[in-house]
């Protein structure tokens, strides 16, 4: 038997910060551009948190761009 549960984030940060959210089929996951940051300037996401289904090498990529996107936000600015 295959099930789809519904999944929620485990942290009310993103919701205080005020962070965008998109939902899909399994829940709500955190609204990202291609550079892996929030609707709120300074403040990034990757893996299952900003994508609508969980996949561990996805997962990964986002963490290497989110990683480059932060270093390139603080040394340039937004
Ligand atoms: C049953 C199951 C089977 C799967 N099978 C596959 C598969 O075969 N192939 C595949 O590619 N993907 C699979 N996935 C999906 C894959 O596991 C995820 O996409 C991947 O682990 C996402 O990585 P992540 O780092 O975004 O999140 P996670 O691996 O969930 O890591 C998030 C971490 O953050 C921690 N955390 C949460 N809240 C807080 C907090 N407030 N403070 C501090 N730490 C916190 C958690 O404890 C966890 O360690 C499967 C998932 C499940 C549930």
């Amino acid at each position: 038997m295959f099930t789809m549960p519904n999944t929620r984030m485990s942290s009310e940060l993103p919701h205080q910060l005020g962070c965008a959210l998109e939902h899909g089929p399994v829940g709500s996951y955190l609204k990202v551009n291609s550079l892996m940051e929030t609707s709120v300037p300074g403040v990034f996401a990757c893996g299952d948190t900003a994508r609508g289904f969980g996949n561990v090498a996805m997962a990964v990529g986002d963490g290497a761009m989110a990683g480059a996107s932060v270093h390139r936000s603080l040394v340039f600015g937004h």
